[in-house]
């Protein structure tokens, strides 16, 4: 690999951008976990909780407020902080020299921006300019089943209905519908003031933003992510993305229609071997994944995988995966892993 895209090879200066948040407390984990080659960690945030800290490998670190200053001499910053911080903080992060990756969706369709899942493009890592982008977390999942399959028999359609937990939308959400649901056990009524509406018992259409066509941000996201990780720009897909009363982990049921038929002991062969992926089947108990199977997991878990009885060429499947962990924070450090200079 050439030099001039990975990272230095000393042990390093990292930044995380959004520290405090449900993906930055999941990166600072990750990094401590997987033995990531840190020198130097700086915590970054917002006034809300500067001041604050957190433990990295046993030292208690002050969490700071972001500032021109932050990016200096820094060799790698993991933000996930939103979009608008992400573009605010961009162009000073990019003039210090460092490698960004981007937990948001700020720059994912920006051309020059390569858009990673490590175990399906990650040749396209190289071809970085200072900014590579993490997918959105339902499109991780999903990319890790559409990738090895197509690869088989080149996929025709998707049909995708998401169950999207609250830790979707940040460590304030998965607050509110524990604070919520026992508003609701009291017998009082939930008020919701960080989602749109009560998940307490409930369940509602994603809340991201409506676009033209009627499909929200988080189902065309989906859509145009896919195509772009996948290198399929005419791939058809559609998406309906539900938020559920569930605190971590998405799960997914996905209808794949394939240019032919897909014989189920093909797809099954390989899933199995699938980087990233694991089948959890038991039809006999009428047991597959759930949320709380794959909560703190770095797999996604596939089941009930079948053949389509409305149609020939195409096969069934559910998913559940972690989306703090592998839609966003573990995706995040496998990228920076990928440009790690290997040890001869
Ligand atoms: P979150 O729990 O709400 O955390 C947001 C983080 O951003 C907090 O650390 C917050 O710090 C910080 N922040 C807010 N305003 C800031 C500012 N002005 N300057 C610096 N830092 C600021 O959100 P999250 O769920 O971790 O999501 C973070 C990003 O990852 C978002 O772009 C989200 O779309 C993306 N993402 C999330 C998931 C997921 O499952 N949650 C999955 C994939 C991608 P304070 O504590 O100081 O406010």
């Amino acid at each position: 690999m050439n030099q001039q895209f990975l990272l230095p090879e000393r042990p390093l200066t990292v930044a995380i951008l959004g520290s405090s948040g449900a993906v930055g407390k999941e990166l600072l984990a990750l990094l401590e976990e997987r033995s990531f080659p840190i020198e130097k960690l700086i915590l970054l945030a917002s006034n809300r909780s500067a001041g604050e800290t957190q433990s990295f490998c046993g030292t208690a670190l002050k969490i700071q407020a972001t500032t021109q200053e932050s990016f200096q001499n820094v060799d790698l910053i993991l933000a996930s902080a939103g979009s608008s911080i992400s573009r605010r903080w961009k162009d000073v992060i990019q003039s210090s020299g460092a490698l960004m990756i981007d937990n948001s969706s700020a720059f994912r369709m920006d051309e020059d921006v390569p858009l990673i899942v490590p175990e399906v493009n990650p040749e396209d890592a190289i071809k970085h300019k200072g900014l590579i982008a993490n997918p959105n977390c339902t499109t991780i999942l999903l990319a890790l089943v559409l990738a090895p399959l197509t690869r088989h028999i080149p996929i025709k359609r998707v049909v995708v209905s998401t169950y999207q937990s609250a830790s979707g939308a940040g460590a304030m959400a998965m607050e509110e519908l524990e604070q919520l649901s026992q508003q609701v056990l009291d017998g009082l009524t939930p008020k919701s003031k960080v989602l749109p509406y009560s998940l307490a018992f409930n369940l509602f259409l994603h809340n991201s933003p409506l676009e033209s066509n009627n499909y929200c941000e988080e189902e065309m996201k989906m859509l145009n992510e896919t195509r772009k990780i996948l290198g399929d720009p005419k791939l058809a897909l559609t998406a309906t993305c539900v938020r559920v009363p569930v605190l971590r982990a998405h799960s997914e049921a996905v209808n794949i229609e394939f240019i032919k038929p897909f014989q189920l002991k093909d797809a099954h062969k390989i899933l199995e071997s699938a980087p990233g992926v694991e089948i959890l089947e038991d039809f006999g108990n009428n047991r597959f994944p759930m949320p709380s199977d794959v909560t703190g997991s770095d797999q996604i878990s596939v089941g009930r995988i079948r053949q389509d009885i409305s149609n020939p060429n195409a096969l069934e499947l559910w998913l559940c995966g972690d989306q703090i962990r592998k839609g966003a924070a573990l995706n995040a450090v496998q990228i920076a892993e990928l440009l790690l200079p290997k040890k001869s």
